[in-house]
């Protein structure tokens, strides 16, 4: 195919792996260099580690400039300017977007972005959009409510730079949304998969629509939860909808720096022409480069100056893998894209459980819903992992081999044993956007 109809940067997205980390190492520099002469908060942490931008010099040094963690964020924005703090490196007018975080591990954290920033969010967006197949003769809806979250408000620009239609559903319902799609025959959406899931069982139960039969989506991204790149969940979706299902990760604070391709090459590509990732041992804070091994994500913008993003600790765990996709990007992908949140990723009777292996298994079987929740608690002396399931609508009242197959899968998948809890259909929670199904009730203390 030719390379201009393929990538939406045929020269940044195929760069030689030696002359990608030579952007990257002088990108790196210069956002350093940036945030150090202008910002307080970054030159006093650079300060106190004794660390000058004139000291880095190779991708090595790179490690010496401190790491920033959300905590801090917060801690700095009760400084001036209001309401940011001193890590801004802009003057407050020059300032056009206010986003927050939505606060679920927190309160939240204000991010600012300047018009430059905001076109940078766009052509971040274009480029992962482009990868997915969005085309300009796509009629893309965006069943997203525009506030005070990033979510998909970089989507609604970056499609609209493609030269994509753009239908916002903003403030209409599940219902009207998934009219609206039908009668518009929208081609193309971007939603959590929560919702994806949540909109195609609200379209079959409340209005005999079929979304795989009688509606035109091709193609989903999705954001915000890791559902997309779990191959149960993703199945799930894309037979519901009759449509590919595409993973993408960001954040407010970073960008969007993940994307899964339409090859669907079974992870994230990192957008690194914009993004440094590193990848650490969570313990130690060793580099983790040995592919099949995972770690703690370690990110900087390297582009974004107004609350710049460097050396982050993003709290997400990733696989390092050296998958060479066939898309013929350069792009290194980490496998599964993000595992997990770090704060999740848990060690359970001495063995370590990431959620998403559990809802592989549990959306594996067709018997049961799309719900789960699983809580870890204490019995005794022991940990004891309840998993709350749900029967499939239909299903019948005769669970015994399904708990069979069910306990099996699992101590296969996660080397783990659990109380499991059958319900009926409908009796677990439902969530609008993202799902808090993970809930670690021990001592934190103890561990
Ligand atoms: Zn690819």
């Amino acid at each position: 195919m030719n390379k201009e109809v393929q990538y939406w940067n045929p020269i940044l997205e195929t760069l030689p792996r030696e002359a990608l980390e030579k952007l990257q190492l002088k990108k790196f520099r210069r956002i350093v260099r940036w945030a150090f002469d202008r910002s307080t908060f970054h030159r006093e942490l650079y300060e106190r580690a004794g660390v000058v931008p004139e000291d880095i010099r190779t991708m090595e040094d790179v490690r010496k400039v401190p790491k920033v963690e959300k905590s801090m964020m917060r801690t700095i924005q009760r400084k001036d300017p209001f309401p940011y703090g001193d890590a801004l490196c802009v003057h407050l007018d020059e300032v056009t977007e206010f986003r927050q975080t939505s606060g679920t591990t927190g309160q939240p954290v204000y991010q600012p972005d300047t018009w430059q920033d905001w076109e940078w969010w766009a052509e971040c967006w274009s480029t992962l959009l482009w990868a997915q197949g969005y085309r300009p003769h796509d009629r893309v809806f965006l069943p997203f409510g525009y506030n005070v979250f990033v979510a998909f408000w970089a989507g609604h620009y970056a499609c609209e730079k493609i030269g994509c239609e753009v239908v916002p559903g903003g403030v209409l319902d599940t219902r009207a949304r998934i009219l609206k799609i039908q009668e518009l025959r929208a081609t193309a959406m971007m939603a959590t998969p929560t919702y994806v899931l949540g909109m195609a069982d609200a379209a079959r139960t409340g209005l005999a629509i079929d979304p795989a039969r009688d509606l035109q989506i091709t193609k989903i991204t999705c954001a915000g939860e890791p559902g997309a790149l779990v191959p149960a969940t993703k199945r799930r979706m894309e037979e519901a909808w009759g449509a590919k299902v595409f993973d993408h990760a960001g954040a407010t604070e970073i960008g969007a720096w993940g994307f899964e391709c339409s090859h669907q090459p079974g992870g994230l590509h990192v957008n690194e022409p914009m993004f440094l990732a590193e990848v650490e041992d969570p313990d130690t804070g060793e580099p983790v480069t040995e592919p099949g091994k995972t770690g703690k994500l370690v990110i900087t913008a390297l582009d974004r100056i107004a609350q710049p993003c460097i050396r982050f600790d993003a709290k997400d765990m990733v696989e390092v893998s050296d998958i060479q996709c066939s898309c013929g990007r350069t792009l290194r992908i980490f496998k599964g894209g993000v595992i997990g949140r770090a704060d999740d990723i848990t060690k359970v009777k001495g063995v370590l459980l990431a959620p998403s292996a559990i809802e592989d298994v549990v959306r594996s079987m067709a018997e049961l819903s799309d719900e789960y929740e699983v809580v870890i608690d204490k019995k005794g002396d022991y940990d004891r992992i309840l998993l709350r399931v749900e029967l499939a609508e239909g299903v019948g009242a005769d669970i015994k081999e399904i708990q069979a197959k069910l306990a099996t899968e699992l101590r296969v998948k996660t080397n783990l044993g659990y109380d499991i809890e059958f319900h009926r259909y409908g009796a677990l929670p439902r969530y609008d956007v993202k799902a808090r199904r993970f809930k670690d009730l021990r001592d934190k203390e103890a561990h």
